[in-house]
C-alpha cells in the first residue's frame, strides 16, 4: 500500500503514521522528521530549512523535492510506504505524482485526519517530545511519569520551537490557506479518505485501518 497521510498540525499525523507503518509493514517517511534531523546535524540541507521550520513556515518546495525523490527511489517498488507531511501544497502533490509515475508507481489512498481547530491548539501547545528517542507526550492526556523526563529512556523532554503559541497560529493558517485546498486534488482523483481523528490514539488508528480496509475491499470488487 502506498499512502499519503494528511492533516493539520496537531492532528496526530506522526503518531498515526508510526502505528500504521508498524501494523501494515510500511516504510514511514516524515518530511518534518527528515528536516529536523538535517537541522540537528547542521548539514547544508538543515541550514536551508532551519529558519522556516523554527518559524512554522513551509520550507521551499525545491528542498523538499530532493528529500522526497531520493527517499522514494530508495524505497523502490517492492515496499509500501506512508508519506507523513508531504505533500503540503498543490505543486508538491503534482510533483509527487510525477516522481511516482517515473518510478512506475502511484498513490493508493490519501488519508485525511480530521480534527477541529480547538483540539489542534490544545494538542500542539501541550505537546512535549523526548530529545533522545522522540517519543511524544501531552501534558494533560499522556504526561510522563516523572516531570520533564521520558518514560522509556529517561532523557529530557522538550517543546518544539514551532509548538509555541504564535507559531501554532501561523502553521494553522498556512494549513487552511495552502494545504487544505490540496485535499481537493485527491478528492478529485477519488483517492480521499477522511477519518474522524478525535479520540484515543488506538481508537483513531483502528478507524484509519477500518476505513482503509473498507476502501481497498471496495476497490477490488
Ligand atoms: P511536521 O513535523 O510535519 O509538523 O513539519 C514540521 C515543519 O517542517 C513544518 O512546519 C515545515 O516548516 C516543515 N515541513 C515539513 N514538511 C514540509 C513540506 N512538505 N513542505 C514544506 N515544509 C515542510
Amino acid at each position: 500500500m502506498r499512502l499519503v497521510l494528511m492533516g493539520a498540525p496537531g492532528s496526530g499525523k506522526g503518531t498515526q503514521a508510526k502505528i500504521l507503518a508498524q501494523r501494515e509493514g510500511l516504510v514511514h517517511l516524515s518530511t518534518g522528521d527528515a528536516l529536523r534531523a538535517a537541522i540537528a546535524s547542521g548539514s547544508e540541507l538543515g541550514l536551508k530549512a532551519k529558519d522556516a521550520v523554527e518559524q512554522g513556515r513551509l520550507v521551499s518546495d525545491e528542498v523538499l523535492y530532493g528529500i522526497v525523490k531520493n527517499a522514494l527511489e530508495n524505497i523502490g517498488r517492492e515496499k509500501g510506504f506512508i508519506l507523513d507531511g508531504f505533500p503540503r501544497n498543490l505543486s508538491q502533490a503534482e510533483f509527487l505524482d510525477g516522481v511516482l509515475s517515473e518510478l512506475g508507481m502511484g498513490i493508493d489512498a490519501a488519508v485525511l485526519l480530521d480534527v477541529p481547530e480547538t483540539f489542534l491548539i490544545k494538542r500542539l501547545s501541550e505537546r512535549r517530545i523526548c530529545s533522545q528517542c522522540s517519543k511524544e507526550y501531552h501534558l494533560e492526556f499522556s504526561p510522563p511519569d516523572l516531570d520533564g523526563k521520558c518514560n522509556d529512556c529517561g532523557d529530557e523532554l522538550y517543546q518544539r520551537d514551532d509548538d509555541r503559541p504564535e507559531k501554532i497560529a501561523r502553521r494553522l493558517s498556512i494549513y487552511s490557506d495552502v494545504t487544505l485546498p490540496m485535499v481537493d486534488y485527491y478528492k478529485g482523483k477519488g483517492l480521499l479518505l477522511s477519518v474522524d481523528a478525535v479520540g484515543e490514539i488506538n481508537d483513531v488508528a483502528q478507524r484509519v485501518l477500518d476505513s482503509l480496509k473498507n476502501y481497498t475491499s471496495k476497490r477490488q470488487v
